[in-house]
């Protein structure tokens, strides 16, 4: 889950990075009120999970309650790349003297976490990263050892911090790895990191990434989560708790196991290519369950994607039989009645196939169609979904 800024600088806070003052607003009038009392010049910023917010035009000074006003009623309603923007963030101004970057995420590919430093902040990392790489220090953090000052005065030379400014630097860095391990983050962000003319380091922004495989240990975190912005679909999904991730094609992918589901896509994506490109419109794994119930949750989701032209059921028995995944489709269809309007290709394989056959063959329900093979299934329903279009 992406955090918001004013999320991201709470946990911040919470763990002694030193960040500015500031609340958040969602009407003009709530900025204004926070402006005065927060005093002098402020920032009202968009709060969209997106970056470049401040070449669009969503980061912008104000001096006092009445321009904070103003400022909040433009801001409010902008889109930033997509995001309409609901809420800003009117925080203290700072004087800026220099706009550092700092980042610890976790580097898949190295299978190890990494830090990332640069005295050349403010611009986007990407840009810099392909402009100026040598500007930008990447050091490997072990789980292990962590980041202590001494680690933490290393990466920040490395990313040619100034002198004067290493000491009060490498206490924030410390303080950012508390906040990145202590929440169970895969990314924490601060660009710019600044100096102001006092020279107290300040995160001016803030980017965090929490892994979503940690909320059962991580409680407080629920409340982070923006019910409002949430996928519709993938809301309704958590709810039934089925494993759901939205995409973007046309086809309605339901497999139970997530080995099984993931070669699905492909498979439908490799098929889709000779039916004008269609994809596959989501990944959903029922589990090894697959009852009546769930199958009819997993439909229920799928069929209400309007993207959805036509579905792949793609089982293979094993601990629930076949025979028990084809009634459970059936119950699913007359559960759903008159909102199961498109086309279903089954294809079931394992345990009890033949009798799980019959029973589809029997029930003979309009939409369905039985196809023996996954390559075969996944054509056909690539072939209705480019017919659906
Ligand atoms: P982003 O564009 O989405 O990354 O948003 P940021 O929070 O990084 O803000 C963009 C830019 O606005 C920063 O790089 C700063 O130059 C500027 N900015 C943000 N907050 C302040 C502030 O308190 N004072 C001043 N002078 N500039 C600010
Ligand atoms: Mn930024």
């Amino acid at each position: 889950m992406d955090l918001y800024e004013y999320q991201a600088k709470d946990l911040f806070a919470a763990h002694g990075v030193p960040v500015l003052p500031g609340a958040v607003a969602e009407t003009p009038e709530q900025a204004r009120a926070e402006a005065e009392k927060i005093g002098g010049t402020v920032v009202v910023k968009a709060q969209v999970k997106t970056g470049g917010r401040g070449k669009a035009g969503g980061v912008k000074l104000a001096e006092g309650p009445d321009e904070a006003r103003a400022k909040a009623e433009a801001i409010l309603g902008m889109d930033i790349k997509g995001h309409t923007v609901h809420r800003v963030l009117v925080t203290e101004a700072s004087d800026i003297a220099e706009e550092y970057y700092f980042s610890f995420l976790l580097d898949r590919a190295n299978r190890t976490f990494l830090a990332m430093a640069s005295a050349e902040g403010g611009v986007e990392i990407e840009q810099l990263a392909t402009e100026r790489p040598e500007a930008l220090a990447r050091v490997p953090i072990s789980p292990l050892a962590g980041v202590d000052r001494d680690k933490a005065l290393e990466i920040l030379r490395q990313g040619n911090f100034p002198a004067e400014v290493l000491d009060e630097a490498a206490d924030v860095v410390v303080k950012l790895w508390e906040t990145f391990v202590a929440e169970d983050a895969s990314l924490v962000e601060v660009n710019p990191l600044v100096r102001d003319p006092r020279n107290r380091i300040i995160a001016l922004d803030g980017k965090v990434t929490l892994d979503d495989n940690a909320a059962f240990r991580q409680e407080a975190h629920a409340a982070l989560v923006d019910k409002a912005a949430e996928d519709p679909l993938e809301a309704k999904a958590k709810a039934k708790d089925l494993n759901y991730v939205k995409l973007d094609g046309q086809v309605g992918i339901i497999g139970n196991g997530a080995g099984l589901v993931m070669s699905t896509l492909d498979v439908v994506a490799y098929a889709g290519e000779k039916h004008g490109g269609v994809r596959p419109a989501n990944f959903l794994d029922i589990g090894g369950g697959a009852s009546a119930e769930v199958m009819a949750a997993g439909l229920d989701v799928i069929l209400h994607d309007p993207a959805v032209r036509s579905v792949f059921v793609n089982v293979f028995g094993g601990i629930t039989a076949c025979d028990a995944v084809a009634t459970g489709i059936v119950e699913a269809l007359k559960i759903l009645g008159d909102e199961a309007s498109k086309p279903l290709v089954v294809r079931l394989d394992g345990n009890n196939v033949e009798e799980g056959r019959r029973i589809l063959a029997e029930a003979n329900h309009p939409l369905v169609t039985v196809v023996d093979t996954m390559d075969n299934a996944a054509d056909k329903a690539a072939e209705l979904a480019a017919a659906g279009a």
